[in-house]
């Protein structure tokens, strides 16, 4: 499968904002973005000026690489949203919220969503007792995710653990048996990110 391979630090220089893809990284001073902030590349101090289409467009890639979706995996977990019952932009930020590596993330298990794919593509995880490697799998209220016993003394997870910063309320962490209990599903205003969710949907809509 096709994947980004890039500088990762480049990604938040583009978006013009800290989007925190690289864990203990980002909150030290060897942040590219809080060294350069500005876009990278020949012209990248140059001031741009984008029309509506492009203010949309980089709202939809900002997302989308925050989550470290490919574009055909962000257009169709945004075909899903459409479908759902509700505000599509709120079903997408849900749905985006509710993936297995975000969960995973959100609950200090890893330090980046990177690195819960990572761990997640290992078989280091179970959900529910069984074992689970789909990165993209999406959670639901009730679900337990647990670390397998041989993998709770990884250093990876060991050191997410220790670094963990805020978990949000909708996840219940249990930090002696390294598991985590998803008690509702998200809802947007728990979600901490600025995101104008409705520029995606226009950019869609197109
Ligand atoms: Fe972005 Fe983190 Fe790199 Fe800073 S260190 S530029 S926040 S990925």
């Amino acid at each position: 499968m096709a994947r980004y391979t890039n500088s990762i630090c480049r990604i938040c220089r583009r978006e013009g904002e800290k989007l925190f893809l690289k864990g203990n990284r980002c909150f030290s001073e060897k942040c590219a973005f809080d060294r350069r902030s500005y876009p990278p590349g020949q012209h990248g101090q140059r001031k741009p000026r984008l029309s509506n289409y492009g203010i949309q467009l980089r709202e939809k890639q900002k997302v989308k690489r925050t989550y470290g979706l490919l574009e055909k995996q962000f257009k169709n977990l945004f075909k899903k949203a459409v479908r759902m019952k509700g505000v599509t932009g709120e079903n997408l930020m849900m749905l985006l919220e509710s993936r297995l590596d975000s969960v995973l993330y959100r609950s200090g298990f890893a330090i980046s969503r990177n690195q819960a794919r990572q761990l997640i593509n290992h078989g280091h995880f179970s959900l529910n007792g069984k074992k689970v490697d789909i990165a993209s799998h999406q959670i639901k209220p009730g679900d337990v995710i647990s670390v397998k016993e041989r993998s709770k003394n990884l250093v990876p997870i060991q050191a997410a653990i220790e670094s963990v910063r805020e978990v949000p309320e909708w996840l219940k962490v249990d930090s002696a048996k390294v598991s985590v209990e998803v008690l509702t599903a998200p809802t947007r205003d728990t979600i901490k990110m600025t995101v104008q969710e409705q520029l995606i949907v226009e950019f869609f809509s197109r």
